[in-house]
């Protein structure tokens, strides 16, 4: 049996720290805020999770929530006319191949601490600093610091190479509400692109007070939708939130003109700049602690990955750990740990920074195209599960007229 302490009980330190209880290992989170704060408190994320990233969660039996989560069954992708005329320049859907799930982290991550405590692991209610983290690695044979944005995960470096931004690309709200008139023939992401603006998504949703959609917004900085300064409460937030959909998204508007906010936390707005930093860090006594998560590998929401890169980290995390038995969890290992991560992450990491910059000629080529060739669509609505499937031909502009090719000759 191993000791080992997890800093930050988010999907990626839960999820990690029921994996090793169920495994017969020693676990203690330190979690900053309790389970009521938590439930009680502000939404955290849209944490839209595809079918992969749910598996695992799944193989833990702590997936407690598919049968009561509204399915999202599909994407459908939306540009504009960029004549103001209110119709659609590009429009396309498909479904997916297993459903994905958004289930409010106020929702879950209050259920999983309490399964963590059931299972036997010790839950520290604080707020661990470098001082801490110090006495804990003295404790115990391996220190994970999964604390998402918190500012301790500053004790790992930023990796200049593999962090493409040095600032937030996108001004960031979420609004979750009721009363929206369901999308048909099924449900899906719609994933409005406007051009020189900023992106919509919207999705069903499973909150505290039951189902509910939730609107994200992705404002380029100094653009329109970079408008959250001057909204002081939740009533301008949704005021604010519908005004964007009316002046850009007129479908959008009409399905979402008589909606209400689920409750007065149902709403967020910031930014952050998406960064990758080196995932060891070493403590002043000189002992090293592994990074997990949005700690080191942090994700603008555009593609809604964050949730599914901590899920499937946390995945391959549990398996070295298991994998490593008695011996030390060493500074090699750690390195080697994050490194199969990555061997999946960067393409996330990729696709995810290319949808961060105006779309080039050939990324508009390949979604024209899809809106009359179904086997494309399918394929892009399928690739936000395992985005390693848009490389190459998502990436380069040869490789993509290849593609396209290729399915015309088909
Ligand atoms: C607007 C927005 C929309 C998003 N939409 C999606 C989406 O649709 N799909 C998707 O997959 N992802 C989405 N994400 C990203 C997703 O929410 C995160 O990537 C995911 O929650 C990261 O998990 P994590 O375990 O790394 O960190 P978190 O879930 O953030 O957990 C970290 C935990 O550590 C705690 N903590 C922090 N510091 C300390 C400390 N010093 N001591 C003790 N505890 C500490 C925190 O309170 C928290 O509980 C979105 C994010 C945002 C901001």
């Amino acid at each position: 049996m191993r000791k080992i302490t997890i800093i930050g009980g988010g999907q990626s330190g839960l999820q990690l720290g029921i994996g090793l209880l169920q495994a017969g290992h020693h676990v203690r989170i330190v979690q900053n805020r309790t389970g009521e704060d938590i439930a009680s408190g502000r939404v955290l994320s849209s944490q839209c999770m595809f079918s992969n990233a749910v598996q695992h969660e799944r193989d833990l039996g702590i997936d407690f929530w598919s049968d009561a989560c509204p399915p999202v069954e599909g994407i459908n992708f939306i540009v504009p006319n960029p004549d103001g005329s209110g119709s659609k320049a590009i429009d396309w859907a498909a479904r997916l191949d297993h459903n994905a799930y958004s289930v409010d982290q106020r929702v879950k991550i209050p259920r999983w601490m309490a399964e963590f405590s059931r299972l036997g692991g010790q839950m520290v209610i604080a707020d661990a600093g470098i001082a801490e983290i110090e006495t804990y690695a003295r404790q115990d044979d391996l220190v994970i610091v999964a604390s998402g944005k918190g500012e301790v995960g500053r004790m790992f470096t930023r990796d200049a190479e593999k962090s493409a931004y040095d600032k937030p690309m996108r001004a960031l709200a979420l609004t979750y509400v009721t009363g929206m008139t369901p999308r048909a023939p099924h449900s899906a992401v719609e994933f409005n692109l406007i051009p020189g603006v900023g992106e919509y998504f919207v999705f069903p949703a499973l909150t505290t007070t039951g189902p509910c959609e939730i609107m994200v917004f992705e404002g380029i900085p100094g653009g329109p939708m970079d408008c959250w300064a001057e909204v002081k409460t939740p009533e301008q937030h949704l005021a604010k939130s519908l005004e964007i959909l009316q002046t850009f998204l007129p479908w959008e508007y009409e399905r979402s003109k008589n909606c209400q906010l689920t409750d007065a936390n149902g709403i967020l707005s910031g930014r952050f700049a998406p960064t990758i930093r080196h995932p060891v860090a070493t403590l002043p006594s000189g002992r090293k602690v592994l990074g997990l998560g949005d700690a080191v590998c942090l994700n603008d929401p555009i593609t809604g990955q964050g949730s599914n890169n901590a899920a499937k980290a946390a995945a391959i995390y549990l398996r070295r750990i298991l994998e490593n038995g008695d011996k030390p969890f060493d500074e090699a290992w750690m390195q080697g740990t994050f490194d199969q991560f990555w061997d999946y992450a960067q393409w996330v990491v990729g696709w995810t920074n290319m949808l961060l910059l105006p779309p080039p000629p050939f990324i508009l080529d390949i979604m024209g195209t899809a809106c009359a060739d179904q086997r494309l669509a399918h394929r892009m609505a399928n690739g936000f599960n395992d985005p390693r499937d848009f490389f190459p031909w998502f990436a380069d502009p040869t490789a993509a007229a290849n593609y396209l090719a290729e399915l015309k000759a088909a």
